[in-house]
């Protein structure tokens, strides 16, 4: 099987832009485990049947936040006001398996995200372990 292109690592690091927090198209969606409503709802002091009430919608059979188009609803100014409960799914960008081959990584990633490139290197086992996160694949 040929080797991935992220073989050596890819270097990363968050430059605070809030650009992954705002929707474009079919990457609008941000998903969540039942452990990440949990851990919301507890950050927000809520029930998390209320939580999910309140700030989720479910799209075949997945639960994501329900605002996919335009900013999400928890970004203030470019930073995430739930950042230390962020979802799975905000925690590991831009490591998703969607985009982790080498014609969607540079469309939809090193065309979009100005941390790419940028910071320390994720090894190969740091980034499949991310791989390994996502909440729906
Ligand atoms: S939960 Fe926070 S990190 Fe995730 S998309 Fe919303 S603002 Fe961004």
């Amino acid at each position: 099987m040929a080797k991935p292109f992220w073989e050596k690592g890819i270097r990363f690091e968050c430059q605070g832009t809030g650009r992954c927090c705002t929707s474009r198209g079919s990457y609008g969606y941000v998903y969540l485990t039942l452990e990440d409503r949990r851990r919301l709802a507890r950050l927000l002091k809520l029930a998390t049947s209320a939580f999910t009430r309140r700030y989720c919608r479910k799209t075949d059979g997945y639960f994501h936040l329900s605002d996919f188009r335009g900013p999400c609803q928890f970004l203030r100014e470019r930073s995430c006001s739930v950042y230390e409960a962020r979802p799975v799914q905000c925690r590991t960008w831009p490591f998703w398996p969607e985009n982790m081959n080498a014609r969607s990584w540079k469309r939809e990633v090193v065309a979009f995200c100005p941390g790419v490139g940028k910071g320390r290197l994720f090894s190969k086992a740091e980034i499949q372990e991310r791989l390994d996160q996502d909440p729906v694949y």
